[in-house]
């Protein structure tokens, strides 16, 4: 019945009364051969559910939206993509990805925000006690978060830095913030998936049953199933965090002292490290007034030596603390570690924050954004990751040269480790144990013309280009490659594994085709 169908919608797209006729009968069609309890749109409505995702660079029309009840509508729409002869199936999360990653042009689009609500199941690991939530791979992580502090005092203890970000895109990728020098990404801190796979199996793993399963899906792109249900370890929720930026005019010092940080044992160190490249000037959007954290906070450009070039470094700091921990003992804690860190003295930012609001600090950029119209805008950012080795190198062209005038946006840079990521999962890293996240979050105002897009496209490429060319050790965290040499390039000694993975779970092809790394199967 698809295979009967797809041509019809491909071809049907001519005017907008036919179109609206068409979608009507269309979304029966689809509806009847599907055979599913969740709602099923065609039409137009599609291409702005799932048409277009934040990076806003790619634009394509899926055959049908998804919205599903549950596992059995998932893969009965996996299946329904088996019976046909060229049908794709995208899982969407909150569709954040910025090169159309989330897409299936002509394809079925499953918007997992319709199950969001279906597990929150908050329990205990057996033998251990530690705690963890069963959350569904479509629920969003700040609420996730809300729920596990005010329900239960409990939250993760890896995150992303924004969390308007699904359960199931994250471990997709990876999950990376502040929190992952200590326990690794978000794929390192779930112990058992449901998964929908490729074949239509509905199929719950872990590291002891069903592991080749579960160690694809985690940073797997989404190319092996679609998680459903995610198992995600909890720790006691702290009540306060004590947030600290410190300016620094030298990146070795800056990356010396970041190192020290990150590799400290656990009660050694801050509970958060990140850190950022900005602009040496009073730039708005790029220079000294992005660094403070209040604003009663100055920063005052006197306190930099005479030797500061055209970018500076700042280090983000927290620590967590319990509200019967008195301010004298916190400033004891933060002032033994910070005695340690050689930034430029009078460049150091504090505040004190309830731990939720401090985890929900995107969200206010997010509103800002909404707000002047950069949320909407084009995004054209890159992530990467560039072993230690050679992040030097990376600073002296990219940050000192190639965007030393920003990019309108954070220029993150703060090390992790690999020995906190499990060498099982789908996740590609350099060599060696220190690496460096490395991401250039551009926006582009409003007013922008196309070609001021076009051209930070071509900026990150020549990046790119720049890194393989003098044989720099990185790779691209969320990657984005439209030809096969370059996924196998990318993927290096573990593109066998991940084609032996996809010939296990997903033989035709069909999941997550908006990565452009394999063609369905006729
Ligand atoms: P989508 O964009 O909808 O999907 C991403 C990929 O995962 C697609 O291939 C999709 O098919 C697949 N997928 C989605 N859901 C599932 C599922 N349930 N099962 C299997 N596959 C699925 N990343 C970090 O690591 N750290 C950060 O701090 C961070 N900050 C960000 C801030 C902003 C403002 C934005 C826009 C992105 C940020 N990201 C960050 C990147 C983000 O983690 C990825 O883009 C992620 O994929 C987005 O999640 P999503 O739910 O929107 O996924």
């Amino acid at each position: 019945m698809i295979a009967y169908i797809e041509p019809y919608f491909l071809d049907n797209d001519a005017d907008a009364a036919s179109a609206a006729t068409a979608a009507g009968k269309s979304t029966d069609a689809v509806s009847e051969s599907l055979d599913i309890e969740g709602e099923i749109l065609c039409g137009g409505a599609t291409a702005d559910i799932a048409g277009k995702d934040f990076g806003g660079m790619n634009c394509v029309k899926p055959l049908a939206v998804v919205r599903p009840v549950g596992p059995e509508d998932i893969a009965g729409a996996v299946k329904a993509a088996l019976r046909s002869d060229q049908l794709t199936v995208a899982a969407r999360g909150n569709g954040h990805s910025i090169n159309g990653q989330a897409m299936a042009e002509g394809g079925l689009v499953i918007d997992m925000r319709s199950t969001a609500e279906n597990h929150f199941e908050v329990g205990f690991l057996s033998g251990g006690g530690t705690a963890f939530v069963d959350v569904s791979g479509g629920a969003l992580w700040e609420n996730v978060l809300k729920r596990c502090v005010s329900e239960y005092g409990l939250a993760p203890r890896s995150w992303t830095d924004y969390l308007g970000l699904t359960v199931g895109g994250t471990l997709s990728n990876a999950g990376v913030s502040g929190q992952a020098f200590r326990y690794g990404p978000q794929t390192e801190n779930v112990t058992e998936l449901d998964v929908v796979t490729g074949n239509g199996d509905f199929v719950t793993c872990s590291e002891m049953e069903n592991s080749e399963l579960f160690f694809s899906v985690l940073g797997g792109l989404g190319q092996f199933g679609i998680i459903t249900r995610a198992r995600v370890l909890l720790q006691p929720a702290p009540h306060m965090v004590r947030w600290i930026r410190v300016v620094y005019a030298e990146f070795d010092e800056f990356t010396r002292d970041a190192e020290w940080l990150v590799s400290q044992k656990d009660e050694s160190s801050f509970d958060y490290v990140e850190g950022f490249v900005f602009v040496n000037g009073d730039d708005p959007a790029n220079g000294w007034p992005t660094v403070p954290l209040h604003p009663d906070h100055d920063f005052d450009p006197t306190r930099l030596p005479q030797s500061s070039g055209s970018v500076l470094y700042c280090l983000e700091l927290a620590l967590h603390y319990r509200d019967s921990d008195s301010n004298s003992t916190v400033d004891k804690r933060v002032d033994r570690l910070i005695g340690r860190l050689s930034f430029n003295e009078g460049l150091r930012f504090e505040v004190d924050l309830p731990y939720v609001d401090f985890l929900l600090r995107v969200k206010r950029s997010e509103e800002i954004a909404k707000v002047n119209g950069t949320w909407e805008t084009p995004h054209p950012w890159l992530n990467l990751f560039v072993s230690k080795r050679d992040i030097g190198d990376f600073d002296r062209t990219v940050f000192k040269e190639l965007v030393k005038n920003g990019v309108g946006g954070p220029m993150l840079v703060y090390p992790l480790l690999r020995s906190r990521w499990d060498d099982r999962t789908s996740v590609v890293l350099p060599e060696g144990e220190i690496f460096y996240i490395v991401a250039l979050l551009r926006f582009v105002p409003p007013c922008a013309k196309a070609s001021s897009v076009e051209k930070m496209v071509v900026q990150n490429q020549e990046i790119v280009q720049w890194c393989v060319k003098n044989g720099i050790d990185f790779k691209l965290y969320l990657p984005h490659y439209k030809s096969r040499e370059k996924w196998i390039r990318h993927f290096g000694n573990r593109w066998s594994r991940f084609v032996d993975r996809k010939a296990m779970f997903d033989p035709m092809a069909i999941l997550s085709p908006g990565q452009k790394i394999f063609n369905r199967a006729p």
